[in-house]
């Protein structure tokens, strides 16, 4: 059979514990041997704000997911060129054709699939995971309408809803407001030693 390789991307500024719980759910429901994280390094849908250097979203994403030997980080995104186009990661990593990849990501991302850089060509490669994400249910309809048959390889993955963003984080921190228990506790220090969200 072939494995089964998780693929989690993100902007992560930063990473938080809803993108470690949703992989692990996703690991554990789709039987999958890993997570392979993947900090874009040119998120093509946030051409709009300032993001942090992408050496800090590595290295906290780094630090989030010490400890979880099924999890991984690849910088495959920022050694390429150009916006961090999924669609090129993906034909990157289903060359060998060995494996079989499902991309996680919270509903959200499944509710703007049909924005992202040739969507069908996309789902034609691997499968999207969407897990629940509070706020973002599911449209069933556009899905269908947006992908026809190839809306199958999206899977829905009910998981306990958290309602926690990066956003909400780099808010809190500009406010000197507590992080704690939202973010990993090696994140949390990184962000404070380096002054990040200030
Ligand atoms: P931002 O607020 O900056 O957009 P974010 O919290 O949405 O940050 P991203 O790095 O944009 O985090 O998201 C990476 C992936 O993780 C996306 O597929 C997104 O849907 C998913 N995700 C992030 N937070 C959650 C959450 N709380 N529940 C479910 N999925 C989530
Ligand atoms: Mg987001």
């Amino acid at each position: 059979m072939a494995k089964r390789v998780g693929i989690m991307g993100g902007t992560f500024d930063p990473p938080h514990l809803a993108h470690l719980r949703i992989s692990e759910e996703a690991r554990e429901a789709f039987r999958l041997e890993c997570a392979l994280f993947i900090p874009a390094a040119d998120p093509p849908h946030k051409q709009g704000r300032p993001i942090t250097p992408y050496h800090h979203r590595y290295r906290m994403t780094e630090l989030a997911i010490a400890g979880n030997d099924a999890f991984s980080i690849s910088d495959m995104e920022k050694r390429r060129e150009g916006p961090s186009y999924s669609l090129l990661t993906i034909q990157e990593l289903a060359a060998p054709g060995d494996k079989e990849l499902y991309f996680i990501t919270g509903m959200d991302s499944i509710n703007e699939l049909h924005t992202w850089y040739h969507p069908k060509e996309l789902l034609s490669l691997c499968h999207f995971i969407g897990t629940t994400r509070p706020g973002d249910p599911v449209d069933q309809s556009a899905l269908q309408r947006d992908f026809g048959a190839l809306a199958k390889n999206i899977d829905f993955l009910e998981v306990p809803g958290l309602e926690i963003s990066s956003t909400d984080i780099r808010e809190r921190v500009r406010r000197g407001r507590s992080i704690r228990y939202l973010v990993p506790q090696a994140v949390e220090r990184y962000i404070r030693e380096e002054g990040l969200y200030t």
